[in-house]
């Protein structure tokens, strides 16, 4: 399913799945941030730039972006 919040991501999106007591959204800007920042949560978050260099990025934001770059329109009705 495709994000439907305007790029933010879930803070922390574990690598293996699993779901987080705490997790609220943070825009790219933001997660950079706390990355440079060394926020405790990033090291196993699917999100982490190293993680990302090697695996790609999460599902949800990659078929985010794939929705947002079709120029195709579709058609109802
Ligand atoms: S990499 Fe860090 S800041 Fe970015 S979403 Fe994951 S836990 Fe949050």
């Amino acid at each position: 399913m495709a994000n439907q919040d305007n790029g933010l991501r879930q803070c922390p999106t574990r690598i293996d799945g699993t779901g987080v007591l705490f997790a609220h959204k943070v825009s790219h800007g933001q997660c950079q941030d706390r990355q440079r920042g060394q926020y405790h949560k990033c090291f196993t978050c699917a999100y982490n730039n190293a993680y990302v260099a090697v695996n790609g990025m999460p599902v949800a934001e990659t078929l985010a972006t794939a929705s947002d770059s079709s120029d195709e329109s579709v058609k109802v009705g």
